[in-house]
């Protein structure tokens, strides 16, 4: 079993990143910059929109942190976004999901300028993946993509199982897992909370990359000898040997899974940091595409 190291591979592509962010300004390209909305205070979403500012830092972006309040109404949020689309030191602007209840995430994704969807959620985005055209990928499936590259795993011809159907995650990984390209051309089975027998499908899949939400839901015997397991989950559960007294784990039972597998992703330090690797690489392509126009 190898693991697939998202400290690695995310570490080999920031450097990359910074690289060329160097390159760009050298050129007289303007340094790029990222602007998160996060509403209200919930402790996961803090965590994620404070670990992407944090990477702003790290390779070179500009980046605006707005914190609004829970109780903001829809067409305030709105009326946000469309500020940053019309501000011209923005080249890419992200919503933190969830958004509270009487806000409809459809609504705010729909109102992020396509030029500057680097989470790649609009439908625009969405429709031109669909169709092959060039894109903003969607960044966890996008980083996903990059860590089979680096790794060079060669995935034509396999049977992929996507374990959930979300916009974010399960769709389109299913749509990248089965374009001609690679990774890709792999033929793909789209399972989800009303699949019956999941069990018949997974132990027939190379690949496995499970985006549910649920902690451990993949067990060995759900996996065939030697399947590749991407593990997407990011759940949280009680630990009380940590300090804290909880710990995250994915949603496959890593300790178990892990031995039969031929590659496998870690839970943390695994898909997470992929998924920063995406929506930087994002927000550097909006960054020249703005500045070509
Ligand atoms: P979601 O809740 O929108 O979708 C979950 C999907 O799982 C649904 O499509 C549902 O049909 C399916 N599902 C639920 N129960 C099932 C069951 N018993 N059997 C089969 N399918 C079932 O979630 P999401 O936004 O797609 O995220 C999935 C997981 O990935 C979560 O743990 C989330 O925190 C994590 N996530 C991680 C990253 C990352 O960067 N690592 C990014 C996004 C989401």
């Amino acid at each position: 079993m190898q693991l697939l190291d998202g400290v690695l591979v995310s570490g080999h592509i920031k450097e990359q990143i910074k690289q060329e962010v160097k390159d760009w300004q050298a050129g007289g390209g303007k340094q790029p910059h990222l602007a998160a909305i996060l509403v209200g205070n919930n402790p996961a979403s803090e965590a994620y929109v404070g670990s992407k500012v944090k990477h702003c830092e790290e390779l070179g972006f500009g980046s605006t942190l707005l914190r609004l309040p829970a109780n903001i109404t829809e067409a305030q949020l709105i009326d946000e976004v469309n500020k940053l689309n019309n501000n011209d030191e923005v080249d890419g602007i992200l919503v933190q999901l969830p958004l509270p209840n009487h806000i409809s995430p459809d609504a705010v994704i729909n109102a992020i300028h396509p030029d500057k969807d680097v989470d790649g959620f609009h439908p625009i985005s969405q429709g031109r993946m669909l169709l092959g055209q060039p894109t903003f990928l969607p960044a966890t499936p996008y980083g996903i993509m990059l860590m089979l590259e680096y790794y060079k795993i060669d995935t034509t011809g396999m049977h992929c199982v996507v374990i959930g159907r979300s916009n974010i995650v399960g769709t389109p990984m299913t749509i990248l897992m089965s374009r001609a390209g690679n990774p890709g051309n792999a033929t793909v089975t789209m399972c989800h909370s009303k699949t019956k027998n999941l069990k018949d499908f997974t132990r027939s899949a190379d690949i496995i990359v499970a985006a549910i939400g649920r902690p451990r839901y993949v067990t060995a015997d759900m996996v065939k000898e030697g399947a590749i397991i991407i593990d997407v989950g990011i759940n949280r559960v009680d630990d009380a040997t940590k300090k804290s007294g909880s710990r995250l784990v994915g949603d496959v039972d890593f300790d178990n899974v892990a031995p039969l597998c031929s590659y496998i992703t870690p839970v943390p330090k695994g898909v997470g940091l992929m998924t920063i690797c995406g929506l930087m690489k994002n927000t550097l392509l909006a960054a020249k595409l703005r500045g070509k126009k």
